[in-house]
């Protein structure tokens, strides 16, 4: 069961813009005051090695104000420890709702059939379809219906169906991915489980949204 910690932006911190406060009742989540952990911001790809300060502060976190122009007083920011006393993930204004728990259980589920199955469904799903925020935020953005060929999983399925697609990233596989910012609304497109396998069939060819439509059109004329 993975913790989250949720803390609220107040007046000081928001015009000061570098740390944020801990709730004392939630320090134990994290190490000692002043030994360096990782805060991950996964909505921008950034790393910030932090620590926590005896007043529970986190300090060291400029940047990250700096690229949610949003943090306002009041906003809310959720961190996730992912490695305990090692890495948290942090989001901003974001607790998880029942779309988020619904993507974070089928992402459980792929992962694990990766280890039973070896190489080929890793393969076929890259880090960037597997990280629950971008492809949460994709669904948001593109829906539940496949771009490809309209398929519908709750129109097939009913309930059981519901908000389940998958998040395919249209660039190829980048093994480099510290430094990469992905747009989820340019960079990712929702198909259904056919036509990203179909996709990504061919590892020297995998085919463009574009290509698939088109087969997909030739055969039905
Ligand atoms: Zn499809
Ligand atoms: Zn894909």
């Amino acid at each position: 069961m993975t913790m989250h910690i949720t803390t609220t932006i107040n007046g000081i911190q928001n015009k000061d813009r570098s740390y944020i406060y801990i709730p004392k009742e939630d320090h134990h989540y994290f190490p000692e005051p002043n030994e360096k952990f990782k805060i991950i911001d996964s909505k921008n790809n950034k790393e910030y090695i932090v620590h926590l300060e005896n007043s529970y502060r986190i300090p060291g976190l400029k940047s990250f104000f700096k690229s949610h122009t949003e943090i306002g007083k009041g906003t809310k920011i959720l961190i996730e420890a992912i490695e305990q006393f090692k890495s948290y993930n942090i989001y901003v204004d974001h607790i998880p709702d029942e779309l988020d728990q619904t993507i974070r259980q089928d992402l459980e589920v792929i992962e694990s059939e990766n280890f039973t199955e070896g190489g080929m469904s890793l393969r076929l799903v890259n880090y960037f379809e597997r990280n629950p925020e971008l492809r949460t935020a994709a669904i948001r953005i593109h829906g539940t219906t496949c771009l490809a060929c309209g398929f519908n999983f709750e129109s097939k399925y009913g309930e059981h169906g519901k908000d389940f697609i998958e998040a395919h990233h249209i660039n190829p596989v980048s093994r480099n991915l510290e430094e990469k910012i992905v747009d989820p609304n340019k960079d990712l497109v929702v198909v259904c489980s056919n036509c990203h396998r179909m996709i990504h069939r061919n590892r020297m060819k995998i085919l463009s949204l574009e290509d698939l439509q088109e087969l997909i059109k030739k055969i039905e004329n």
